[in-house]
């Protein structure tokens, strides 16, 4: 019998990143980690936003690492089309940065990623059972330990743990066996994907102006999702050469006809500019999910386990929130396994399990609401123009500065967000029902991609202001007054544009915005 303290079910980029922490964070601990699969092989979950970045760079001092062996990425950049799927990419609408955000970011190859994360972790003595499977996992309670087999072909090994970290993405042992896992009714999206060598780079484009346009910074390195009615087509830098390419879509306009890998390609080639980067590359590797969201009822029990990533719960991969829910899971999880080793008394530890659970399914609520009922108005720029930096700046404000700060981890600042957050839904749910209503209104209008050719837009101009604060504290009472004038600079312009408010003396140059009627 293996005797653990803490067990890590998965090996993938929760499992690796949570052993990892819990070994520098508690060195001594008696842990292991048990993948299944033998290779790391391709993945989705390429690109990192703010909140994963901070956490890669200062909770794992990987820093280095992910300038030398994985690639920056150059912020997010949204390219629009015409109702044809006919424009030359320089033609395309845009918004985008020009010039390395602040706040660093990556493209990361998660394949490489996550097998120089286990070498790192057996460098560091964190033994990892590579090719065990977990099955016939039985729970313990409050005073009994969990236990398991670790199968491989070879052999079997009998596993008994005081904590268990779930990190199994879909496997969702511990979601499963507990019936966790929760239905996301209002969002049904389907996703398909592929790695692909000789993608064209579009930094090489004879188009001399248009480079120009970005100061010649690297499109290529951005996430550069090409916005369409319904859904969105990605293209990823990943390290030597490789370009992750991915459609994100509404199941139901995804029909049979597509799926599988030469529905794909098909799909893909139906885009012009898509097509034209496409025109010499090879694809290495397909994958596909029928449905991406799920939510889920519990991340972390009394019980000693909690489950981390998709083991867990996942939203969608717009703005790529999704490392950033693993690193928040893990620092939850590796500091309520620290408290209970170090004899934390049980009452302050489950007011911390309460609140950190709480916290989580509040992000995840607030994440949902970016999307659900959105989809069918990404591919106008006259409603996307407000819709992005709404979000790109309330991220920064609301999101990024406080995990910089920690405060996710302060009980008495966890307190405050929890009593501000009906409010903060509720204006989410008013905007993001103002986008939905306007995605509708344009249609209706013929104005849905009446300005989808020839504007730029840096379009993250909110966001500048932020990013300079970014790691240091400022008064709650800042945050507040910052929220508010994000959320009525995109209430004006959604109101303007739905013809509810004329303009007015007060606007300012950041609430302009107009269309060609
Ligand atoms: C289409 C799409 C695009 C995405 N794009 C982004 C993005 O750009 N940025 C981003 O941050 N996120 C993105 N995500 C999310 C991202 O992919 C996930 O957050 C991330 O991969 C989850 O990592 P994980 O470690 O939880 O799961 P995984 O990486 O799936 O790892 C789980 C591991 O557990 C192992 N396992 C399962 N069952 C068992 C068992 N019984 N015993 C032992 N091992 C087991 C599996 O073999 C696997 O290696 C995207 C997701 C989708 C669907």
């Amino acid at each position: 019998m293996l005797d653990l303290d803490v067990a890590v079910i998965g090996g993938g980029l929760a499992g690796t990143l949570l052993a990892r922490q819990i070994h520098r964070t508690r060195p001594g601990t008696r842990i292991a980690l048990f993948e299944r699969a033998t290779e790391t092989s391709y993945k989705v979950g390429e690109s990192t936003v703010e909140v994963a970045s901070d956490y890669l760079i200062r909770r794992h001092d990987l820093s280095t690492y992910l300038y030398e062996e994985q690639l920056p990425k150059n912020g997010l950049r949204f390219f629009f089309d015409t109702e044809e799927r006919n424009a030359p990419i320089d033609e395309m609408s845009e918004m985008g940065t020009e010039f390395l955000p602040k706040v660093p970011s990556f493209q990361l190859d998660r394949a490489r990623l996550e097998a120089d994360l286990r070498q790192m972790n057996t460098a560091a003595g964190i033994p990892q059972h590579i090719g065990y499977a977990v099955r016939d996992l039985v729970l313990g309670d409050a005073n009994t330990l969990h236990r398991f087999k670790a199968v491989s072909p070879d052999e079997t090994i009998d596993v008994s743990a005081r904590w268990v970290m779930d990190c199994s993405g879909r496997g969702n042992v511990i979601s499963k066996q507990k019936s966790l896992k929760l239905p996301t009714a209002a969002h049904q999206i389907t996703a398909a994907w592929g790695r692909f060598r000789g993608v064209a780079n579009m930094d090489a484009h004879p188009n001399h102006e248009w480079r120009r346009r970005v100061r010649f910074g690297p499109r290529y390195l951005s996430t550069n999702h090409f916005c369409y009615p319904g859904y969105w087509i990605w293209f990823i830098p990943l390290n030597r050469g490789v370009v992750s390419v991915g459609v994100v879509i509404e199941r139901e306009q995804y029909g049979d006809e597509y799926r599988g890998e030469e529905g794909f390609m098909r799909f893909l080639r139906e885009h012009r500019a898509p097509r034209e980067l496409l025109e010499s590359a090879e694809i290495m590797d397909y994958g596909a999910y029928k449905q991406l969201s799920y939510a889920n009822k519990s991340f972390f029990s009394a019980d000693r386990w909690a489950v981390v990533g998709e083991a867990g719960a996942f939203t969608d991969p717009f703005y790529s929130p999704g490392s950033d829910f693993i690193a928040m899971e893990a620092d939850y999880a590796t500091d309520l396994f620290v408290r209970e080793m170090a004899g934390e008394d049980a009452a302050s530890r489950e007011t911390r399990r309460v609140a950190y659970d709480r916290f989580i399914q509040e992000r995840f609520e607030l994440t949902m609401t970016l999307y659900e009922h959105q989809y069918p108005l990404f591919g106008s720029y006259n409603a996307m123009r407000i819709k992005l930096p709404f979000e790109l700046a309330s991220y920064y404000n609301l999101c990024v500065r406080p995990y910089m700060l920690d405060n996710h981890l302060n009980l008495e600042w966890l307190a405050k967000a929890n009593a501000k957050h009906p409010q903060i839904m509720s204006e989410f749910k008013e905007l993001e029902g103002l986008f939905a209503e306007l995605g509708a209104d344009l249609k209706q209008r013929g104005l849905y991609y009446s300005r989808n050719l020839g504007q730029y837009r840096v379009g993250f101009d909110q966001v500048v202001p932020f990013a300079l604060e970014m790691g240091s504290n400022v008064p709650e009472a800042t945050v507040d007054a910052h929220q508010e004038l994000i959320a009525s600079v995109a209430r004006k312009q959604a109101l303007r544009l739905l013809k509810r408010t004329a303009p007015d003396a007060t606007s300012s140059a950041a609430d302009e915005v107009q269309l060609a009627e």
